[in-house]
C-alpha cells in the first residue's frame, strides 16, 4: 500500500475532525428535537386522557352500568381516536375497544383503535362517580398510536436535516481545500529542508534554506542554517589542519632524509654531529606528535568537572617547570592574593596551561630574568598572569599566536625548538572551562599572558 505523505495526512485528519463535528451537531440537534417533541405530545396527550376520562365518567353517569355504556364507549374510543379499556373495580375487564371491534371498525368514518400499539403510551386513571370508584380506565396514547411525530413535524426535522447536510458537505469541501493550502505552506519550508539535509548527506555541506516569518519551522530553517555553517567551518577547520600537520611533519623529515641520504652517498661526513642532527630533528617529530595528540585531548569536551584551588595548580606547575633551565638563574617570584580561588573543571587540565606558559615564559626568558606569577580574583573570575622580561609579543602578532603552528619569528623557534601548538592547547583547554586566554597588549618589559575562568561559586 502506498505511504501517505504528510500533506496527504494532514487534509484527511482537517476533514474527518470537520465531518465528525458536523455530525454531532447534527446528532445533537435531532436529539434535542426529539425530546423536546415527544415532551410536548405527552404532556397534550395526558391532558387530552383526562379530557377523555370525564368523558368515561360522563357516560358512565348515565347509565350507571358499564355494559348499558358500552356503545357510546366505542363511540368515544373511535372519536377520540384512542384505545380504551374500562376495567370495574374488582379489576375485571368489562369494556375493551378492542373487542368491541368485531362488527364496528369503523364509526363515523373513523377506525376504532382496536389495541394499544406496540411500546403503548398508556395511561391509566380512576373513575370516581360522587365520590365513589367506579372503575379504572386505561387509555391507549394516541402519542404512540401515530407516532411521535406529525407530518409538519417531521418535514421540519428533514428540512433541518437537509440544511445540516448541505452545510456539512460545503464544511467538508471547505476543509478539504483549506487544509491542502495549509499543507502546502507547511510542506514547502519542510520540502526544502529536506532537499538541503540531502545534499548535505552527499557532502555538499554549503547549504543555506530560506528562513520565512518566526514560527516553529523558521526557528528550524535558521537553526539547520547555523549547524550547516557549522559543519561547512568545521570541514574547512580539518582540511587546514589537515594541510598544517603535513606541512609540519614534512620539514623535519626532509631534514631527516637529506642527512641520511648525504651520509649514505658520502656527501657528509657520518660523524656524531651529523647524527646528532638527525636525532635533533626525530625529536622535533615525536614532540610534534604528542603535541598533536594532547591538543587533540584538549579539545575535547569536558565532561567530568571537579572543584580545584587554582593555586595549588599554579605551584604544581611552577614545580614541573623550574628545573628545566638551571643555567638561565631566573628569579621566580609566585604570589596568590587569596589562599583559595576555587575553579571547576580538570586540575591535571589546568596544570598543562600553566606548565605550557611557564615553559614559553622560560624559553623566552633572559639570563638571570624574572618570572613573575600572580593569581587573585578580578572581575568575579579567578585569574592567574604570567609575565615574562622576555622581547614580548608584538601586538600586530598578538591575535594570531593562539592558532595551531603559529610562530612569532620562526628563525627564533628554530633555536627554541617549539612546534607553535603549546598556546593553542591552553587556549582550548582554557576554554572548555568556560575561560579566557588573552595577552597584556599593554605589560611593558616582556610577555604578560593573562588566564581567566569562572569561579566555582558564581
Ligand atoms: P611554541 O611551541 O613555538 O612556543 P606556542 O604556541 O607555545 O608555540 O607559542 C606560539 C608563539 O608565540 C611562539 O612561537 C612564540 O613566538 C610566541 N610566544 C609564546 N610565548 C611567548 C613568550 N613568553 N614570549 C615571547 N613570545 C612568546
Amino acid at each position: 500500500m502506498a505511504r501517505l505523505n504528510l500533506r496527504w495526512k494532514v487534509s484527511f485528519h482537517l476533514i474527518g475532525l470537520t465531518a465528525a463535528t458536523i455530525l454531532l451537531v447534527a446528532w445533537s440537534i435531532n436529539y434535542a428535537l426529539d425530546r423536546q417533541f415527544t415532551q410536548y405530545l405527552i404532556t397534550l396527550d395526558e391532558q387530552r386522557s383526562g379530557m377523555v376520562a370525564a368523558a368515561v365518567e360522563d357516560i358512565y353517569r348515565e347509565t350507571r352500568s358499564w355494559s348499558l355504556s358500552t356503545p357510546d364507549l366505542a363511540r368515544l374510543s373511535a372519536m377520540t381516536n384512542r384505545w380504551i379499556q374500562i376495567m370495574d373495580p374488582q379489576g375485571h375487564v368489562v369494556f375493551d375497544s378492542a373487542v368491541e371491534r368485531r362488527g364496528m371498525t369503523m364509526m363515523h368514518g373513523r377506525r376504532v383503535p382496536v389495541q394499544p400499539p406496540r411500546d403503548a403510551y398508556v395511561v391509566s386513571l380512576p373513575i370516581h362517580i360522587d365520590g365513589q370508584l367506579v372503575g379504572q380506565a386505561r387509555l391507549g396514547s394516541l402519542v404512540t398510536e401515530q407516532g411521535i411525530f406529525s407530518q409538519e413535524d417531521l418535514e421540519f426535522r428533514a428540512t433541518i436535516n437537509r440544511s445540516i447536510s448541505w452545510a456539512g458537505a460545503a464544511a467538508v469541501i471547505l476543509a478539504a481545500l483549506l487544509s491542502l493550502f495549509l499543507s502546502q505552506r507547511l510542506m514547502r519550508p519542510l520540502q526544502a529542508l529536506t532537499t538541503a539535509a540531502r545534499r548535505m548527506a552527499r557532502g555538499e555541506l554549503e547549504q543555506h534554506v530560506p528562513v520565512r516569518g518566526h514560527d516553529e519551522l523558521a526557528y528550524l530553517a535558521g537553526t539547520f542554517n547555523d549547524m550547516a555553517a557549522n559543519l561547512s567551518q568545521l570541514e574547512q577547520l580539518r582540511r587546514k589542519a589537515a594541510a598544517d600537520i603535513s606541512h609540519e611533519l614534512r620539514t623535519p623529515l626532509t631534514t631527516i632524509r637529506g642527512y641520511i641520504e648525504g651520509m649514505r652517498d658520502n656527501v657528509l661526513p657520518t660523524n656524531a654531529a651529523n647524527w646528532q642532527a638527525v636525532e635533533n630533528d626525530v625529536e622535533r617529530l615525536s614532540r610534534l606528535v604528542t603535541d598533536l595528540q594532547d591538543l587533540a585531548q584538549a579539545e575535547a569536551p569536558l565532561w567530568e568537572k571537579e572543584p580545584f584551588n587554582l593555586n595549588d595548580v599554579v605551584y604544581d606547575a611552577v614545580e614541573q617547570v623550574r628545573p628545566l633551565e638551571p643555567t638561565k638563574e631566573l628569579r621566580w617570584k609566585v604570589k596568590a592574593e587569596h589562599d583559595q580561588i576555587t575553579v571547576l573543571g580538570r586540575a591535571d587540565r589546568m596544570v598543562r596551561v600553566c606548565t605550557n606558559l611557564l615553559a614559553n615564559a622560560v624559553k623566552y626568558s633572559p639570563q638571570g630574568g624574572t618570572l613573575r606569577i600572580t593569581t587573585g580574583v578580578c572581575e568575579n573570575q579567578a585569574e592567574l598572569r604570567i609575565a615574562d622580561e622576555g622581547p614580548g609579543i608584538p601586538s600586530d602578532q598578538i591575535p594570531f599566536i593562539f592558532e595551531r603552528f603559529y610562530r612569532v619569528d620562526t628563525s627564533r623557534t628554530r633555536t627554541t625548538g617549539g612546534s607553535g601548538i603549546g598556546l593553542t592547547i591552553a587556549k582550548e583547554i582554557v576554554h572548555s572551562h568556560g575561560g579566557s586566554i588573552a595577552v597584556d597588549a599593554e605589560y611593558q618589559g616582556g610577555a604578560c599572558f593573562v588566564v581567566r575562568l569562572p569561579l566555582a561559586d558564581s
